[in-house]
């Protein structure tokens, strides 16, 4: 197999019969992690183990009391392999953790953490068993993201880009099935892939600006690309980019795979946030980049909207619930805030009370709320995760609930941390202690799809078209497929 980092991007229409098809995947609770070619490892060992004994050897008890919250961590689990992935996980975040503050201060991009998840086999979760990767679907990439981004956020969120990507291309592509093939197998491999989509002139993809960036045809056969792009999420690692790209012959806007090696594709370290600030969203520059006729894999999107793989995200559509490893990363952070803020009250001893200020009752209604704050939000991502993965009939009416658990996940997270701060008081300002990491790292949610002014807008439309009276006019006027939000 050839290696991801010398990943061509030339798709070749005469590619070798599959290895996998997008439709062989299983997502239902008997999914078996590692199951086929798939293979996790221990992250500190690198030796290649079986699913089987990847679980045997991975799991160990969660118990009540241990995650600091109202339910143990393993409590959506279905099965084994859900608490393989849970576990994995767990062990993963914790040597992130280790370095999170570091790349943090410096707003470095972790490599090592990258390593890290290649060598366990975590990158290639969301691929395919039959591709060799561990075959999980949406609630075990949720499960598994959400204990990531306790340890480290910007780790977390960077890798679930990759992972949604992966995930919602195996379900259902609208890409030519060898392009679909060769990324499958490149992930397997260890591959990144993430969409470059945003603009500085767009701002984000979902709200239907067209891209300035430009593909033209060449003489040879080949398309020239020219653009910038912003927010290019663990650009530093990536080995392919889906580069959203006005196609000028065509009108349209087409998505078009551009590997890492391509000249005239280059990384400009614009990224210095106030949070995230390790997750390498710099900027990517194409600078004249020549790519094969078959790099481009989505040119049938709608004319006037410069919509991509991310635009597609807020569409709600046949693999919406890919999008909920947005919310698990946040709440992750949140969890973490969380848990800091519980362990300080529960040690904390001014000298000017008898106890822990965790038994003051002002903290202590600020600890219990942000439990409060944390379940409901936990129940709503870990059940419509369950649901997508369970019950595939249902997943046409779960575009707008994957949208709103988006927003709901962020008030609750935004609120948690707020509260954990108060909780800590003056010494959760010091960047000695990691909550005003979460603090920070927490915040860029807001500006992840879906945007909550768009979704709220197609949460009422829909409403909307669901009490209207029917007519010609209404009918006409909602339609059978509502706006995009
Ligand atoms: C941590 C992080 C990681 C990211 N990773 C990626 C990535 O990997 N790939 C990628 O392509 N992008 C990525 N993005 C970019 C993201 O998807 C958005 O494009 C970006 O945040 C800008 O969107 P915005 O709505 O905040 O800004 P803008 O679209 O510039 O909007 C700015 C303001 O104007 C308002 N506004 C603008 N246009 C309209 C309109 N038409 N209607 C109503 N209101 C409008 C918005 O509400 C907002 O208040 C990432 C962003 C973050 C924060």
């Amino acid at each position: 197999m050839r290696s991801p980092h010398s990943c061509r991007v030339g798709l070749r229409a005469s590619a070798p019969a599959p290895l996998c098809a997008p439709g062989d995947r299983r997502q239902g609770p008997g999914e078996a992690l590692g199951k086929g070619r798939g293979s996790l490892r221990r992250p500190d060992d690198g030796r290649a183990e079986t699913g089987r004994i990847a679980r045997a050897r991975a799991i160990r008890p969660i118990t009540k009391g241990v995650s600091g919250l109202l339910l143990p961590d393993d409590f959506h689990c279905r099965d084994d392999g859900d608490r393989a992935v849970l576990a994995l996980a767990g062990e993963l975040a914790d040597r992130c953790a280790a370095r999170a503050a570091a790349h943090d201060r410096e707003g470095t991009f972790p490599h090592e953490n990258i390593e890290l998840l290649r060598a366990a086999g975590y990158l290639a979760l969301t691929v395919p068993a039959g591709c060799g990767g561990g075959g999980a679907g949406v609630f075990r990439m949720v499960l598994g993201q959400e204990r990531l981004a306790r340890g480290d956020g910007s780790t977390a969120l960077a890798v679930g880009w990759h992972l949604f990507t992966i995930g919602r291309l195996a379900q259902a592509s609208p890409w030519p099935a060898a392009a679909v093939r060769r990324v499958l197998q490149e992930a397997a491999a260890g591959g990144l892939i993430n969409a470059a989509v945003s603009e500085p002139e767009t701002g984000s993809p979902s709200r239907g600006g067209r891209p300035t960036t430009t593909a033209r045809r060449t003489g040879a056969g080949t398309w020239r690309i020219d653009g910038r792009k912003t927010f290019t999420t663990m650009a530093p690692a990536l080995t392919t980019f889906v580069v959203s790209a006005t196609v000028e012959e065509l009108g349209r806007t087409g998505s078009f795979l551009v590997g890492r090696g391509a000249p005239g594709l280059r990384v400009e370290e614009t990224w210095d946030a106030l949070g995230m600030r390790g997750s390498g969203s710099h900027d990517l520059v194409l600078d004249g980049v020549e790519v094969p006729e078959d790099a481009l894999v989505e040119p049938n999107l709608q004319p006037d909207r410069g919509e991509g793989p991310a635009g597609a995200e807020v569409r709600g559509g046949p693999t919406a619930g890919w999008n909920l490893h947005i919310p698990a990363a946040y709440l992750g952070v949140a969890r973490a805030a969380v848990d800091f803020a519980t362990a300080y009250a529960a040690t904390r001893r001014p000298n000017s009370i008898q106890g822990p200020i965790a038994e003051v009752p002002h903290v202590q209604q600020k600890l219990g709320r942000m439990q409060r704050e944390l379940l409901p939000a936990y129940q709503l991502l870990f059940t419509l995760a369950r649901r997508w993965d369970d019950d595939p009939a249902a997943r046409g009416l779960l575009g707008q609930p994957v949208a709103a658990c988006k927003l709901v996940v962020m008030d609750a997270a935004l609120a948690a941390v707020d509260l954990a701060m108060r909780v800590v008081g003056g010494a959760g300002l010091s960047r000695r202690l990691p909550l005003e990491r979460y603090y920070r790292d927490v915040r860029p949610g807001l500006h992840n799809p879906p945007m909550e002014d768009a979704a709220l807008a197609g949460f009422a439309r829909h409403a909307v078209a669901e009490v209207a009276p029917a007519g010609p006019r209404e009918a006409g006027a909602s339609g059978p497929h509502p706006p995009a939000p």
